[in-house]
């Protein structure tokens, strides 16, 4: 992966403080966004207008009640107009997708990465968060953000060859589009396979795009570690439900929220885990 040769140059010390704030606040903003989408995608409205307006009393929400998490604690979780509670839910993704826009910026600066990948680490967290809470919603993962997540992945590939480990664009290009066709193909097999085992729908069709977009995006060594994650992930939530009696057996849990975690601690920790996977392997062969 193609990293830049002085970090220190690009962020001198002095405006560390700087930085480490613009980074989080650009997730907090982010954040702001999607809770729009979040809200509209599924109701089939426009993400761009009309401008948000309170959903009891119609009141306009001027730019400075939108500030992200300012405004929520200034205004105390209400409506400045009717004073009906605004769900804290609001605040809460806006302030998850700081810290996760932050720990991502931080492991680029440990780790040297290119900010390149910074840049599609961010764009693949702010679709897979979105996806994430309209799967736990509505238990759909919309084409609305599958598809655009797979053309985004195919159009940055030859922009930032760096990403695939190459420099050649075309390649890049080849490298995403065979990545996002083999992970289509395996998904759905894996997705007819459980319909047979199980008689079932184990694996959706909104799970196979996902898949797929993130296969786009980030490669097959990924797209991979985001099934293992997620069923891990997947697999513990459901026991425990069960333990605490909330849950049966059959009750299907949404994969997305899970798909999202493995994905996301895959970009954080990948890196590490493939270090010491090459260690191992190593040390065995010795
Ligand atoms: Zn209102």
């Amino acid at each position: 992966m193609g990293s830049i040769e002085s970090y220190s140059e690009i962020f001198p010390d002095m405006l560390m403080p700087m930085w480490h704030f613009v980074n989080f606040w650009l997730g907090c903003c982010i954040g702001s966004f999607l809770n729009v989408c979040i809200w509209r995608i599924p109701n089939n409205e426009s993400i761009v207008t009309p401008p948000s307006r309170c959903p009891k009393c119609g009141h306009h929400i001027a730019w400075y009640e939108n500030i992200p998490l300012l405004s929520w604690v200034v205004l105390g979780g209400k409506c400045s107009s009717c004073h009906c509670k605004i769900s804290s839910r609001y605040f809460f993704v806006e302030l998850l997708c700081g810290v996760l826009f932050y720990l991502l910026w931080f492991k680029t600066l440990t780790d040297s990465d290119s900010i390149s990948l910074l840049l599609m680490n961010y764009t693949v967290t702010a679709f897979i968060l979105a996806m994430a809470f309209i799967d736990y919603d509505h238990r759909i993962i919309p084409d609305k953000l599958t598809y655009p997540m797979m053309l985004f992945g195919l159009a940055i590939a030859p922009v930032f060859p760096g990403i695939w480990g190459t420099d050649d664009n075309l390649r890049a290009f080849l490298y995403s589009l065979a990545s996002l066709s083999g992970a289509g193909v395996i998904m759905y097999l894996l997705a007819l396979g459980g319909r047979v085992m199980f008689k079932q729908d184990a694996l959706g069709m909104g799970d196979v795009k996902y898949m797929m977009a993130v296969a786009a995006c980030l490669g097959p060594v990924t797209c991979f570690f985001t099934l293992l994650i997620g069923s891990i992930l997947g697999s513990f939530t459901g026991l425990a439900l069960i333990a605490l009696k909330k849950g049966k057996m059959k009750s299907a849990i949404p994969f997305g929220p899970f798909l999202a975690g493995g994905t996301y601690l895959w970009m954080l920790y990948g890196s590490r885990l493939e270090i010491l996977y090459r260690e191992l392997f190593r040390n065995f062969q010795l």
